[in-house]
């Protein structure tokens, strides 16, 4: 049995899970917060203009004394290409989509 434990005893290769991650700069302490949107379980789904559009919302707080709450919402299409982007309390620095494993 050695041998097939050796063979089942590997990680299993997980789906790759994308996700889009954006940095936000705090507007009152100028704190770089970094916010990650799941691209299969974040989004929810709205009809507008005769096609799906994808809307995630995510509120952030910076590790600091600043108890500024940063409200940032994206809009994605429905090939999870970012087609808005919104941000309260701060100013987006950064926006990218990248896969994780
Ligand atoms: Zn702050």
């Amino acid at each position: 049995m050695g041998f097939l434990k050796n063979l089942f005893s590997g990680t299993p290769a997980k789906p790759e899970k994308r996700y889009f991650v954006f940095n936000v700069k705090c507007s009152r302490c100028g704190e770089i917060i970094e916010g990650r949107v799941d691209l299969d379980n974040d989004l929810s789904v709205e009809y507008e203009n005769d096609h799906d559009v994808y809307f995630a919302r995510k509120g952030l707080m910076g590790s600091g004394r600043c108890f500024q709450q940063i409200e940032v919402e994206l809009k994605f299409d429905s090939s999870r290409q970012l087609l808005e982007q919104q941000v309260t309390g701060g100013q987006f620095s950064s926006l990218q989509s990248t896969n994780l494993q």
